[in-house]
């Protein structure tokens, strides 16, 4: 570290803990902000904070919202009928970008999700529940665990069709192979 640079120093070590930006990278955006382009970062803070005091999480599918309710829950044209549920806010936003899908989703979080996942499904009469989790052990469990947990409710289980390689996130899915998953989906 330089002396006298503890500003510097400090915006580095911010951006170092993004998930996914190394040290080089911290230095390249804390230079780039902070001296190459001081506009932008005045622009960048400003988005950042307006972003924070805005955003929020759905308070029916947990997806990422400006209001209580999101822009795909409280819009009718949707197929109620159809659940995906995902595994993070992050892979609506993939899927809505594929445009595969016309349906809603569902964030599942934690266990404690699960009631919320209840209340919607009745909520919306929705009457298929598609699994768009990533293949691996863990989500094999967590799918076994909410069809246990929604055994008494009338709702058939469905998941998105193999071609997702285990262990890759949905974002990291090209958009065909995500759009040909959703439509070959199979029975669970
Ligand atoms: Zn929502």
């Amino acid at each position: 570290m330089v002396k006298n640079l503890d500003q510097f120093d400090n915006l580095v070590e911010a951006f170092g803990k993004i998930p996914g930006v190394g040290k080089k990278s911290a230095i390249k955006y804390a230079y780039y902000i902070a001296l190459q382009d001081p506009f932008f970062g005045l622009n960048l803070a400003h988005t950042i904070e307006n972003s924070i005091h805005n955003l929020k999480h759905c308070v029916i599918c947990g997806g990422i919202s400006q209001n209580e309710i999101c822009d795909i829950c409280a819009n009718d044209s949707r197929d109620s009928s159809l659940i995906c549920v995902v595994e993070s806010p992050k892979d609506i936003l993939t899927i809505e970008d594929s445009h595969s899908f016309d349906g809603l989703y569902f964030v599942f979080s934690d266990i404690q999700s699960v009631e919320k996942l209840k209340d919607m499904i009745i909520k919306f009469s929705s009457k298929e529940l598609i699994f768009a989790f990533s293949p691996s052990i863990n989500s094999d469990g967590i799918m076994l665990y909410i069809e246990d947990q929604l055994k008494d409710i009338n709702i058939n289980f469905t998941k998105i069709a193999q071609g997702i390689p285990t262990g890759v996130s949905l974002e990291n899915v090209d958009m065909l192979s995500l759009t040909k998953a959703i439509k070959d989906r199979k029975e669970l």
